[in-house]
């Protein structure tokens, strides 16, 4: 039996190839979801920091209502204490980031 893979400059034994390449794709996902669980653990571990225009240092984002930590999302956040959504700013100078 002719595998497409027969050019590859292995021997032609299609179980061994088939369970190769099962073992390398199976290694790149779990490489993957392991990044992804690392990328997520860091993320919720590290407060992000955000370079501020004011005061011009790297700084933790707080919420404008309450200046309480928030749960970041995209250019917006939900204030930790009243757990509406706020605005991110500043946790030196208290302007918008
Ligand atoms: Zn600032
Ligand atoms: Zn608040």
């Amino acid at each position: 039996m002719s595998a497409p893979w027969s050019a590859l400059p292995f021997q032609d034994d299609g179980s061994l190839q088939c369970w190769m390449v099962g073992l390398i794709i199976g290694a790149l996902v779990l490489v993957l979801a392991i990044l992804m669980a690392y990328q997520r653990y860091v993320a919720g571990k590290k407060p992000v920091q955000h370079l501020c225009d004011y005061c011009g240092h790297m700084v933790t984002a707080v919420s404008d209502c309450h200046h309480a930590p928030v749960r970041e999302r995209f250019l917006h956040g939900t204030c930790m204490e009243c757990k509406q959504d706020c605005r991110l700013v500043c946790a030196r100078c208290k302007n918008p980031l």
